[in-house]
């Protein structure tokens, strides 16, 4: 993708690919996170940026409210990518028949 200047960036960022302003540092994301018992192996970690990372937690906290009804007018704002991600970590957990607390 690019910007009419031509400056987008390929990166590892797994929620959003190419990255205007560039992506300097990238950080691991628990799919099911590490504080809803998620295990810390490969198949439950990705790499984002800080804003992907910021954006997916917040969406969990957002799925965790509402004990996992689909999210709609909350996630204007948010990607596909991470929302199929928090959705993901959100199923995933709720599989293991642990009832949010909040
Ligand atoms: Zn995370
Ligand atoms: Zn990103």
């Amino acid at each position: 993708m690019k910007t009419p200047l031509g400056k987008w960036w390929s990166s590892n960022c797994t929620v959003h690919g190419s990255h205007w302003p560039r992506v300097h540092g990238t950080m691991i994301h628990h799919i099911r996170p590490l504080s809803w018992s998620g295990p810390d192996i490969a198949s439950n970690k990705v790499e984002v940026c800080p804003t992907g990372h910021t954006n997916i937690h917040i969406l969990l906290d957002l799925l965790s409210d509402r004990r996992g009804v689909p999210l709609t007018d909350e996630t204007k704002g948010f990607s596909r990518g991470e929302i199929a991600l928090a959705q993901r970590g959100y199923d995933e957990w709720a599989a293991t028949g642990f009832v949010p607390r909040k």
